[in-house]
This record gives C-alpha cells, structure tokens and sequence, in this order.
C-alpha cells in the first residue's frame, strides 16, 4: 500500500494533520491504535495558560515570547502560532466542530471537579465563563441523573458557592436508565448518552428538570447528551428557555468523543484511509535515513510506504513514548528525545508536584523533523504531544500544541511539492 503521507496516531494532533492534507490533494493514511486524549477531554483546547514559572497567562500569543526556546511553540515563532492559531476556528467550523473562543484572550472553563482552567476554543456544549470568578448565577439547581457518580455535585456546589452562588442538587429519575442502572459500571457517560439521544428521551428529561425548578435563574447538567449529533444540546437549552450550563463529567467525554468521531468522518470524507485499532510496530528507512516504509501488527508483512510520515502518538498516555526502568524511548522509529537521564529526575515523588516526566518527548526543529542519532530525517515529522519540551498539564497547552503543530508540519509537507 502506497500513499503520500502516512500519519501514525489519529487523536486532535494526527487528525487535523491530515484532513488538512487530504483537503489540499494528497493521499493520506491514519493508522491509529485505540483511544485518545480527546476522549478524555473536559470540553475545550488550551492555548497556553501559564509559564513554565506558574506566571498566569491571560493572553496566550503575547507570552508565547516569554517561553523557553525548547518548547513546541517557540521552534515554531510566535508569528506562526498566531497565524496557525487564527486558522483553527475556520478549520474546525469547516469540519461541522462547533467551537467558541480567541487566541488573543483566554476564557475559562469549568472542570469535572468545579475547578477553573483557562481555554481557548471551547467546544459549542460549553459555556466558557469570561473571568475565573464568573459567577454563573444567583441560584443555580444541578441536575444529575440517579446513579451517575462521574458527575460531582458536591464538588460542583461547593466551587459554584464560592462565588455566591445559591446551589440546589437534584437527580432525575428516568425509567429508561433502569436497565443501566441495574449494573453501576454501566452508569457511564457515553452509555447514558446513547439512551439520551433515543428519540423521546431527552424530552422527558427536559420536562422532569422542568417540574423540579424552583426559583433558579441557572441550570446545570452533565455533559452527557449528543453522542452522535451535538445539536440536541442546545435544542435542551432552548426548551428549558433558561441559561443552562452543560459542565464535562469524568471520563469518557462525550463532547471529547464526538469530536474525534466528526473529524475522523471528515478525514475519510476528504478520501483518507482511516485504519483503526491497528498499531505501527517498526520502519524501514533507507541508506541516507530516509523512512521508506512502516508495518503494522494487522498488516503483518504488508508493508505500507509513503513519501512522508507523521509521528502523532501522543505521549505516554498513549504509548507515543515508553519509560522502561533504564531509558525514555519513542518505539516506533528510535527518535531522539528531550529527556532527562537518570530515573530519579523523571518525577517528583510529590504526586501534586510538577513532573518532568510530562515534558519529555521527540526533539524537532523548526521544520518539525525528527532526528534519529543527531540526524534530522526530512520526510519525518513529530507532532501533538508526542513533542517534548513542554510540560502541558503545568501550562495548559496540550490542544494548542497539537493544533498548531498538525497544521504546522502539514504546510511543511505541502511546500515540498
Ligand atoms: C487524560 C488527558 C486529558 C487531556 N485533556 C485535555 C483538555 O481537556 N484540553 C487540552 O487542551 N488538552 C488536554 N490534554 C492534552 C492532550 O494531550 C492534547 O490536547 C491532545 O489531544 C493530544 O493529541 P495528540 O494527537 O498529540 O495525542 P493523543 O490524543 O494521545 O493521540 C495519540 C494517538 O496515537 C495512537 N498511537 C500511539 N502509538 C501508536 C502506534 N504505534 N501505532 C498506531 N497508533 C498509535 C494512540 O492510540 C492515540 O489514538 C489531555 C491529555 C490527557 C492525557
């Protein structure tokens, strides 16, 4: 099998990669083992929300400066990142992914946990605040489904009290759960939500929400509705005719999981070939270092061969790198890494301590090639968080580094032709 660039990874980065590419002409190939970071998404792309010091960034493309020359987005420019930055909206708006916020100004989001976390494009079922201490209401009824602990109303009511808010919890109790009631693992976010989006349901648990208001000017729901088609969230809000705040459960993310299902239908809209459940195990490269070919476990000795690769295996979480007890390593093509040698300088044995180990990954330069042995491989490009030099989960970067970078390498590959 022949194509002009094979992508290894389909979550946000590997995605917007090649839809990007197929869009422009090429032939593109996914091959994608499993599961994403974006099933596990609190509903919007980070930017960048601090500095690697802790310093608190309110407009992300002004402090991209201000980061170490190491991270993703400096290698890039500033200059770049804006303009990919600028290009996001209209790409995903272009992909049927409804998305709300600005690269200039973070907005905030609200997390499983009541937390506050600063966003840029927040995915339409959400509601970003303008300021961390918005307050979304004077009484606000938080609305659970009987049986669904992924949804913390606890957490919920004590963070929304904080900023004055008056919260009353309630659980609505529909017959048609019964049956997933019966076993609590089956009380998961994406079960609920395909009993949800059954026609009829979602009405009645409009019109029980409806019975159960009071005095609240505010209602609050678990993101759990709209697996397939995210248009039924806002139809709640119209039918409930009051400002409703739909706030992102535990994982699995049902928003997360639409999302990587609408840009995967767009990628083989455009014509890619998306192959999931499959994993690349090694590469053939040729005498100068040029990658030639990839295999696959379901693929066996058929091997698959591109002008280009893109690495978009993520970071740990995804397996994109390997720690074993001795070294940090990429398994696919060997790549250099930015990490730190030594075992005990991966992490701190402070669980809520910022750890190294998160900003470890592939080394790129400004074209975004890998190297393998110090030797830059021109037709291989690293991108998304399978990128070291950032610590995301500190900076509140993770999305915008694998947008950014996706669109990035796939102008890289496009100016080559
Ligand atoms: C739990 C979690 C939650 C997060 N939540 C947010 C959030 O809410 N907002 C935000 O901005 N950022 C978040 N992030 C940061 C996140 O890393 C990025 O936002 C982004 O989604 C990463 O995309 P990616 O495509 O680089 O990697 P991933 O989403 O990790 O995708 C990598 C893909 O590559 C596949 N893969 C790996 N190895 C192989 C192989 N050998 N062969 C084939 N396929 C392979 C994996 O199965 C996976 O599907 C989160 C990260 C994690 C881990």
């Amino acid at each position: 099998m022949r194509f002009d660039t094979i992508i290894i990874g389909g979550g946000l980065a590997g995605l917007v990669c090649g839809i990007k590419l197929q869009k422009a002409g090429q032939k593109c190939a996914i091959i994608s083992a499993g599961q994403s970071a974006m099933h596990f998404s609190s509903g919007a792309f980070d930017l960048l929300g601090r500095l690697p010091d802790g310093t608190e960034v309110k407009e992300p493309l002004k402090a991209i400066s201000s980061l170490p020359a190491e991270h993703p987005y400096s290698i890039i420019g500033a200059e770049k990142v804006a303009e990919y930055a600028a290009q996001a909206k209209g790409f995903f708006a272009d992909c049927g992914v409804k998305v709300t916020g600005d690269a200039s100004r973070n907005s905030w989001r609200i997390t499983p946990t009541g937390e506050r976390k600063p966003s840029w494009l927040t995915i339409g079922d959400f509601t970003p605040l303008a300021a961390k201490e918005e307050k979304i209401g004077n009484k606000a009824l938080i609305v659970n489904i009987l049986g669904y602990l992924d949804f913390n109303t606890k957490f919920l009511a004590d963070s929304f009290e904080k900023q004055g808010t008056e919260c009353r919890i309630v659980a609505l109790k529909l017959e048609e759960m019964e049956r997933l009631r019966k076993n609590p693992s089956e009380m998961r976010s994406t079960n609920i939500a395909r009993v949800m989006d059954r026609e009829g349901i979602w009405e009645t648990a409009v019109s029980q929400i409806r019975t159960l208001l009071k005095d609240e000017d505010v209602i609050v729901l678990p993101a759990v509705f709209g697996l397939k088609d995210g248009s039924v969230v806002e139809k709640i809000s119209e039918t409930l005719g009051k400002k409703t705040i739909f706030v992102a459960t535990m994982p699995p993310s049902v928003p997360g999981i639409r999302t990587q299902m609408t840009l995967k239908a767009e990628f083989e809209k455009a014509g890619g070939r998306f192959f999931l459940g499959d994993t690349v195990i090694e590469s053939k490269a040729d005498e100068n270092g040029i990658i030639k070919s990839i295999s696959t476990v379901n693929f066996n000795d058929i091997r698959m061969e591109a002008d280009n690769f893109v690495l978009a295996t993520g970071s740990f979480f995804s397996k994109g790198l390997i720690a074993t007890p001795e070294k940090v390593c990429e398994p696919v093509f060997g790549i250099d890494l930015t990490y730190r040698e030594g075992r005990e300088n991966w992490f701190n044995t402070n669980f809520w301590e910022k750890q190294n180990y998160i900003s470890f990954g592939a080394k790129v330069d400004e074209t975004l090639n890998a190297s393998i042995a110090g030797k830059k491989i021109v037709n291989l490009y690293a991108i998304g968080s399978v990128i070291g030099g950032t610590n995301s989960l500190y900076e509140g970067c993770g999305g915008g580094t694998a947008i950014v970078t996706a669109l990035a390498a796939a102008d890289r590959i496009l100016e080559k032709k």
